[in-house]
């Protein structure tokens, strides 16, 4: 805040009263060794005269060597001021003086002529000026300047003053006070500084009211945009805190920086600290999903069904999420950094999705797998097979597969009752799937009483095939307790093919694996064969 003082008048009126008496002061000084130089050559210039006219008389009293009118002239020279001795003297033996003789500074010297014979010369005449009293003289009439000095240069500073208080320092107050009385946000008082003349001060009082103008202009639209800015705001705020979908923001290293309400009702879980990532499960596979996009410049959004992790007894829980690439104009303008955290900001929403992602998964299990033994079916089987003999291909190994099917299973239809005959395919699928416990990539019910199984080898090993279909052999021989205390038998044809040895397709491996346990059904069942291509 700018106090109106007198400040600036006091100060130009002091600056000008101490150029004043400061140049009073120095002409002072130089006006009093002129004035006693000047006092000095005056007096000189008046002694010469003096002597100048009694040097006649004295001539006279040197000649007549008349001692008494010798000591009269040197005694009326004395008495006057501007002498303070005077010595009359001849050659020979007069020599009359008065006054003081001690000063021999500016002492004037004067020939005394003969009074007949021109050029002769019979004496001098010595005179001794005062020059305590013509510097007196001179020190009392420089006093005198330097005072009149003063006098004229205090009139001309209060003049120069008052006409600069008039024509400056006042308009500069006025100005001053004007200014302060401005309230940019009220536009009757934006116009308050009023200087009408032309001169600097006119034109800054112009170049004020052009800015505070333009100033009000600002103020308005800033006003305005902030008004605008708290009702949008305020809006979204709503929208954030109201929202039924859960809403957060997650920062470069995967942390929450922000959630909504609804956020923290779906996750329950979360505290802060803990990682977005591993508020679900595959938490590593997330992180990269989230890396894809925050780097790939195609990628700005990706929705996403996510699995919670539930802690024990909890249900569990699906979301869906969906992901954008958090961007603003500013971050847009200029080149991406590496250290650009807010580029790496992702925005999250989600919304509990578990009764349809329930839905969804029974729907893709019941299409995928068989409802009475709960193996995978033939069409996911056939499409697993696909993809182990492009791993296999790819990675050059072996793929083995079975093909088994019962042995006179339809008698046990006829005999037990379709019921017992499904209890057998229960018990059958279970078994097989404990013979390929560990290997089981596969292990599908591919209808009726005929089931594949096939997992893939680094290396093929036949010892290790045989001992394997061994294995499942004895286990389907064992009796299976079709009802309360009856059991049955069955036992079960293999065909065994290897891939890439006796095919490198699906269609032809399965067809491979077709004969070759049609072969074993030929050849009285119960045994397994592996394919020989030799075979017609
Ligand atoms: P083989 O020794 O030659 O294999 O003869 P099989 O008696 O086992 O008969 P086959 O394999 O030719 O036929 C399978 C039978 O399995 C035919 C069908 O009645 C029976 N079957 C097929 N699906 C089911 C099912 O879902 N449940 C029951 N209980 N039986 C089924
Ligand atoms: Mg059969």
């Amino acid at each position: 805040m700018i106090k109106i003082t007198g400040k600036i008048y006091i100060k130009v009126a002091l600056a000008i009263v101490i150029g004043a008496i400061g140049t009073s002061l120095v002409t002072s000084v130089f006006l009093y060794f002129n004035a006693v130089s000047s006092e000095q050559s005056k007096a000189q210039a008046l002694i010469e005269q003096v002597a100048a006219t009694i040097r006649s008389t004295a001539s006279i009293a040197l000649y007549v060597q008349d001692k008494e009118l010798a000591q009269e002239i040197v005694q009326g020279l004395v008495i006057n001021d501007l002498i303070a001795g005077a010595e009359l003297s001849d050659p020979l033996s007069l020599d009359v003086s008065y006054g003081d003789l001690s000063d021999d500074k500016g002492l004037v010297k004067t020939q005394i002529q003969h009074p007949f014979i021109p050029n002769q010369y019979i004496g001098q005449l010595l005179i001794h000026p005062n020059r305590h009293y013509i510097q007196s003289i001179a020190q009392q009439n420089a006093i005198n300047d330097a005072l009149l000095l003063l006098l004229y240069s205090a009139i001309a500073a209060l003049f120069v003053s008052v006409l600069i208080h008039k024509l400056l320092t006042q308009p500069i107050q006025n100005l001053t006070a004007s200014f302060l009385k401005i309230d940019p946000r009220n536009t009757e008082t934006m116009r308050t500084l009023i200087h009408k003349k032309n001169d600097e001060i006119g034109q800054l009082v112009q170049g004020i009211n052009d800015l505070m103008g333009e100033l009000k202009i600002t103020l308005e639209n800033e006003t305005d945009l902030r008004i605008k800015t708290q009702a949008l705001e305020s809006k979204f705020r709503l929208i954030f805190e109201q929202a039924s979908a859960g809403i957060c923001l997650i920062d470069a290293d995967n942390m929450i920086t922000a959630a909504n309400p609804a956020f923290n009702n779906i996750q329950p879980n979360w505290l802060n600290g803990i990682a977005f990532t591993y508020l679900f499960e595959n938490p590593d596979q997330l992180a990269s999903l989230l890396i894809r996009i925050r780097n790939e410049e195609s990628v700005n959004h990706l929705s996403i069904d996510l699995k919670c992790k539930s802690q024990l007894g909890e249900a569990k829980r699906w979301v869906h999420c969906l992901f954008s690439r958090v961007t603003n104009q500013r971050s847009q303008a200029r080149p991406p950094s590496p250290v650009d955290s807010e580029g790496s900001l992702i925005e999250v929403i989600m919304y509990d999705v578990t009764v349809r992602a329930e839905k969804e998964q029974k729907t893709r299990f019941q299409a995928d797998h068989d409802a009475l033994t709960h193996l995978k079916n033939r069409r996911a089987g056939e499409s697993e097979i696909e993809n182990l003999l492009q791993t296999v291909n790819l990675l050059d190994m072996g793929l083995v597969l079975f093909m088994i099917d019962l042995d006179k299973f339809k008698p046990v239809n006829d005999t037990h009752g379709h019921d017992a005959g499904d209890r057998v395919l229960i018990e059958v699928g279970k078994r097989l799937q404990t013979v390929f416990a560990g290997r089981d990539e596969l292990c599908s019910r591919w209808g009726g009483d005929e089931f594949v199984a096939a997992y893939v080898v680094n290396e093929v090993n036949i010892n290790e095939i045989q001992t394997l279909a061994q294995s499942t052999l004895d286990s389907l021989r064992h009796p299976i307790e079709i009802s309360d205390g009856i059991c049955c038998s069955i036992g079960g044809s293999i065909g065994v093919v290897i891939a890439p040895i006796h095919a490198n397709n699906t269609k032809d491996l399965l067809a491979c694996a077709d004969k070759t346990m049609y072969r074993v059904k030929e050849n009285g069942r119960d045994h397994f064969e592996i394919y020989d291509p030799s075979w017609k």
